[in-house]
């Protein structure tokens, strides 16, 4: 059934490709977006509110107007490096801003959040791969700044009745299968477009030698040394936020639930390169320099619990398809300064 749908974030990476599946299914979708990190123009048969998740005032109003059915929180900063020297930006937007909005749903009978969290909140797990019950431990402000939110979920489901589910994420790569959208970052930090940027360059007749691709770190504890990832495509984690909603929704005493997404399959940093030698054709080099702060050796999800519990199955699980779909985006759209 069509439902009204609030994405905050939604001019962002997974924000928009969440919109356009929402707006694929015909549910009715209203995004809330600062654009301090977002861009207006990837927001498509939708309509954009440019507001602060902060001001109370604000959102109280947006909400009263709307009655959304349910909430998509997207809206966050996400970089680790950036919250290991930054952590006030991250403990002000991430958290203070999500209990803002947590807040204002409370103050106007909203109910139903899914909210994006992550396998950062695991820090450097004592187990692979990662299950739900496995110790939350971040070794870094984002991380950190996402577990105390789904605390504050916990505790809001207990006193309050507030529904949610918090979907940690492992890296999400890919973009539409339909090129209709890629991913956009000012600056871009994530392995994926990095390597496809330095394709790029090479494809552009730049000499493979004078590479700008950095590998942080090639002495971690796994089996080439480099960083152990699960990289889950956009338009899967976008699926399960839907099958999460509807359960919310069908299911009025559900409290605050928590599940993996990701795939099961773990790539390294080498691994993800070569991967995109094959796709691209291009003969990508790389340098290999110190450990980046914050970056846990290997992050695996077993998302099983997802797949059970939401009836949520991954369609495009084959890193490939992640890969080639982020391909066409960049050879469409390539970045200004490769
Ligand atoms: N990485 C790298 N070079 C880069 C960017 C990232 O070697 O230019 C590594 C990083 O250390 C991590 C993995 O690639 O092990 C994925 O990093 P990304 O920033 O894409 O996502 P994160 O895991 O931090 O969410």
């Amino acid at each position: 059934m069509t439902k009204k749908i609030m994405v905050t974030g939604g001019a962002g990476y997974i924000g928009s490709h969440m919109v356009r599946l929402l707006n694929q299914q015909n549910h009715d979708v209203v995004v809330v977006d600062n654009l301090s990190r977002g861009n207006a123009d990837v927001v498509k048969n939708a309509e954009l509110i440019i507001e602060d998740i902060g001001n109370s005032a604000g959102m109280i109003d947006i909400f009263k107007a709307h009655k959304p059915d349910a909430v998509m929180h997207f809206a966050a900063y996400a970089y680790v490096g950036e919250s290991v020297d930054r952590p006030e930006l991250y403990y002000a937007n991430n958290v203070s801003g999500t209990l803002n909005l947590v807040e204002a749903m409370r103050e106007t009978n909203t109910n139903n959040l899914v909210f994006s969290s992550t396998c950062a909140t695991y820090g450097q797990p004592n187990k692979l791969p990662i299950t739900e019950s496995t110790t939350q431990n971040p070794i870094n402000p984002y991380g950190q700044s996402k577990l105390m939110v789904e605390q504050i979920l916990s505790d809001y489901a207990v006193a309050y009745g507030l529904r949610s589910t918090a979907l940690r994420y492992f890296n999400a790569a890919g973009s539409a299968e339909d090129g209709s959208l890629g991913e956009q970052h000012d600056p871009e930090t994530h392995l994926l477009p990095l390597i496809l940027f330095e394709a790029l360059r090479i494809k552009n007749g730049g000499n493979p030698a004078d590479t700008n691709l950095k590998v942080f770190g090639d002495d971690f504890d796994t089996r080439d040394g480099t960083c152990i990832r699960d990289y889950i495509h956009v338009n899967d984690l976008g699926s399960a936020h839907i099958a999460a909603v509807m359960r919310m929704i069908d299911t009025p005493d559900l409290g605050a639930e928590q599940f993996n997404l990701g795939t099961n399959q773990g790539y390294t940093v080498l691994e993800v390169i070569d991967a995109c030698r094959k796709v691209t054709g291009e003969d990508i080099q790389f340098k290999r320099i110190a450990r980046r702060a914050g970056d846990p050796p290997e992050l695996v999800a077993d998302a099983s619990l997802a797949m059970k519990t939401l009836g949520w199955t991954p369609e495009f699980a084959d890193i490939h398809l992640s890969i080639q779909h982020a391909w066409d985006w960049f050879s469409a759209h390539p970045p200004t300064k490769l």
